[in-house]
């Protein structure tokens, strides 16, 4: 039986679709200069950017809704049935064509979490911008008339360099967008700044080289920020630019329409073109410090529990120490857990067994862990907690609750595990000292722990 609910659900998304494609349109076409092509139309990319992002909506039913809510808007604001239903046929040629190459990519390439995306984004605005504006020339000129190049590349420009400016902003935009992605830090003005500047120059001194100005600006906010915040401010600065020129306050001069190229078309071209320069320099930064923190992630933890490697935990300690050094009186309690009889279970139950108890056992410290707290292996089946701004006496309860918790937990192939706690608290001593000596007092508790029958928690003298 037909489900009035489930009908609503999959209608929604796509009553969506066709409501966002008809308001876009509607921008477009208020905003359009009377009886001439939009200076922007910026509906296709920002529709391809959104099908690439979710692409659930590209069925056949997701791209219907799309052509009826161009076409509803054109025929709404006065257009005749022909015009309206081929124009809007090249827009979506040029979704299509944009859908057909960008598509198949893996998504850290078209989100520009590779550099090399950019490369895949001029290719596909390229491509989309040559299908539009040769569907655009077969009805209004033919494409064997004079003036079919002219036309051509008026459609061919606006498109080719809004796909470019504004697809890298939809695709790179965060998926959580948060106001606290918005606040600058005060070094943050200076490149805005520097851009602001540079688009004023463009004004003050104008000429074909002009356009190139705010590239040095683009590039210092592409040392500063991320590719979404760049992308945001080339989209900003290109048009900003394309309106100069498309309105001469640039001084270009008269408008070269002899050769079939005119100044608007050739600028707009050069103006997408050249953010693509800064944008990349934000990618590969970008990248660069993903591969950074990933490489720091390996070097730091040990690929079995996911816990510190003696070298970070050492580090770790030392700043802490520092901090104390620095006014803070700051209690640092030390926790030092040892797996009791650890080669037994191995001998009986297999190496692969004693893994996954290791395995389960640093999740559990980690789960009793607050973000300030440290927790390091320091070889084997030996752990070692750090939790400052907790005095002994409190540290001694986390070590019981631990124990007991370790004794209660079931574990795999009905194994009995068990550890035996040191606690302590850390020694000051000096600075850079090995942290085996730092740990001394702590691991002498431990041993007496081992010694008066294991499973139990001993306080350090
Ligand atoms: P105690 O109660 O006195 O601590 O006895 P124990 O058997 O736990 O301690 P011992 O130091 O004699 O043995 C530790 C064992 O831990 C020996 C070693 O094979 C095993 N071991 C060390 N690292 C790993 C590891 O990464 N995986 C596994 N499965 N075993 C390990
Ligand atoms: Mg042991
Ligand atoms: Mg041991």
């Amino acid at each position: 039986m037909l489900n009035p609910l489930a009908l609503l659900q999959r209608l929604h998304p796509l009553l969506g679709l066709f409501l966002l494609t008809g308001a876009l349109s509607l921008a477009g076409v208020v905003t359009r200069p009377i009886a001439s092509l939009a200076l922007f139309w910026p509906v296709n990319a920002i529709l391809l950017g959104l099908l690439l992002r979710r692409p659930h909506l590209a069925t056949p039913a997701g791209w219907a809704a799309l052509y009826l809510g161009m076409v509803a808007v054109d025929l709404g604001t006065g257009n005749d049935w022909g015009s309206a239903l081929w124009l809007n046929a090249c827009n979506l040629g040029l979704i299509a064509a944009g859908w057909w190459l960008l598509s198949p990519l893996p998504q850290a390439l078209l989100t520009l979490k590779r550099p090399q995306g950019l490369l895949s984004l001029f290719g596909a605005c390229f491509a989309g911008a040559a299908v539009a504006a040769s569907m655009a020339c077969l009805t209004t000129t033919g494409w064997f008339d004079d003036t079919a190049w002219t036309t051509w590349l008026a459609w061919f420009s606006e498109q080719f360099s809004t796909g470019l400016l504004l697809l890298p902003v939809v695709l790179s935009a965060p998926r959580r967008p948060s106001l606290a992605g918005l606040r600058l830090a005060p070094a943050d003005v200076w490149p805005l700044l520097g851009l602001a500047l540079a688009l004023l120059a463009v004004l003050l001194v104008g000429g074909p080289g002009a356009i190139a100005f705010p590239m040095l600006a683009l590039l210092w906010c592409a040392l500063r920020f991320r590719p979404f915040t760049v992308a945001l401010l080339g989209l900003l600065s290109g048009v900003v630019e394309i309106v100069m020129v498309a309105e001469n306050l640039t001084h270009f001069g008269p408008l070269h329409k002899g050769a079939g190229v005119d100044t608007l078309a050739s600028a707009r071209l050069g103006i997408a073109v050249l953010t693509l320069g800064p944008l990349s320099v934000a990618a590969v930064g970008a990248f660069d410090r993903r591969l950074l923190r990933r490489l720091a992630r390996h070097a730091n933890h040990d690929s079995l529990t996911g816990a510190l490697v003696r070298r970070a935990l050492t580090q770790g300690v030392e700043r802490l120490l520092e901090r104390r050094r620095h006014g803070s009186d700051l209690p640092i309690s030390l926790l030092m857990i040892d797996l009791d009889h650890f080669k037994t279970i191995n001998d009986r139950h297999g190496h692969a067994a004693g893994d996954q108890v290791l395995r389960l056992l640093a999740r559990l410290l980690s789960n009793l862990l607050r973000r300030e707290d440290l927790f390091g292996r320091l070889g084997g089946e030996e752990f070692v907690m750090v939790l400052p701004g907790v005095r002994t006496d409190e540290a001694m309860l986390v070590a019981e609750r631990l124990r007991q918790g370790v004794e209660r937990m079931e574990w795999p192939e009905g194994i009995r595990v068990t550890v035996s706690v040191g606690v302590g608290s850390l020694d000051d001593g000096t600075a850079g000292q090995p942290l085996e000596q730092r740990l001394a007092r702590v691991d002498e508790a431990l041993y007496q722990a081992k010694a008066q029958g294991r499973n139990r928690v001993v306080r350090a003298a």
